[in-house]
Formats: structure tokens, C-alpha cells, sequence
């Protein structure tokens, strides 16, 4: 089968969500090739520092599955995931995690705690980095540009 990436979906969530004037940050999660989640930040809107595109497009995913683990889904997100999110992408049993932009300030997963290379970790996904990253990056870019400007 040839690879199709669903970055283009988790890039439209980050778009919309720089729309809320939240971190443009992007999720989208596929199940057997439906998308079965997809999410952009939100902790703005709900008040709510967990609520990061990975974990709302995680809790979706769930909700539409009917059950706590995603074995064998794949992950798209814009940004590097944090520590809080990888650790989440661990627990639900996530296969493949496609990401885009590094991000050396709060990364989890190439740099800083590098949560799944601990013994810990009980589930370790395939990962996939640069992803689009130079889209991704810019959409972050610009947004921070526009906020320090205003
Ligand atoms: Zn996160």
C-alpha cells in the first residue's frame, strides 16, 4: 500500500486553531484508514492545560472506538509532542506517531525527557519526524511574529 500522509488534516487544525488564537498545533488520528479523530489546541477555550491537540484528538479517537486503546492507530501532530502528550500516546497504545516541527522548548519525544526511550515506558510507537515540518514550523512562526507584534 503507498503511504498517504494525513498531515495536510493535522495542519488544517492547526490553522484553525491559530483562528481561536490558540497554538496552532494540529491532530489528526487514523484508524484503518479513516480519520477517527482530530483536534486542535484548545486550552484557551476550555480553561484547560491538558487540552493539547494530541490529547483531545486522543480522547476523541477513544470516545468514537468505544474503548481506552488505539493498537495500530496513527498519529499526525504539527509539533513535536510534549512530555504530557507522549506519555498519553504511550498509554492509548498508539502505533505509528507522525510529527512534524521539532520543538526544542518543550519537546518530549527527540529532546528533553525523551519519554519514550525511558524503561518506564511501556509502549513505544513508531515514530516518524519532519513531516511536513517546514509547514508546520511556519504556521507557528507566524503566529508567534503576530502576537509579539500586537
Ligand atoms: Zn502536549
Amino acid at each position: 500500500m503507498k503511504f498517504r500522509s494525513y498531515m495536510d488534516i493535522a495542519l488544517n487544525e492547526a490553522r484553525a486553531a491559530a483562528h481561536r488564537s490558540e497554538v496552532p498545533v494540529g491532530a489528526v488520528i487514523i484508524h484503518a484508514g479513516k480519520v477517527i479523530g482530530s483536534a486542535g489546541n484548545r486550552t484557551r477555550e476550555l480553561n484547560d492545560p491538558t487540552a493539547h491537540a494530541e490529547m483531545l484528538a486522543i480522547r476523541a479517537a477513544c470516545a468514537a472506538l468505544g474503548q481506552e486503546r488505539l493498537t495500530g492507530c496513527d498519529l499526525y501532530v504539527t509539533l513535536e509532542p510534549c512530555p504530557m502528550c507522549a506519555a498519553a500516546i504511550s498509554n492509548a497504545r498508539i502505533g505509528r506517531l507522525y510529527y512534524g516541527a521539532s520543538d526544542p522548548k518543550s519537546g518530549g519525544v527527540g529532546q528533553g525527557p525523551r519519554i519514550f526511550s525511558h524503561a518506564q515506558c511501556h509502549h513505544v510507537p513508531e515514530i516518524y519526524s519532519d513531516i511536513d515540518a517546514t509547514a508546520c514550523e511556519a504556521l507557528l512562526k507566524s503566529f508567534f511574529t503576530q502576537r509579539r507584534g500586537s
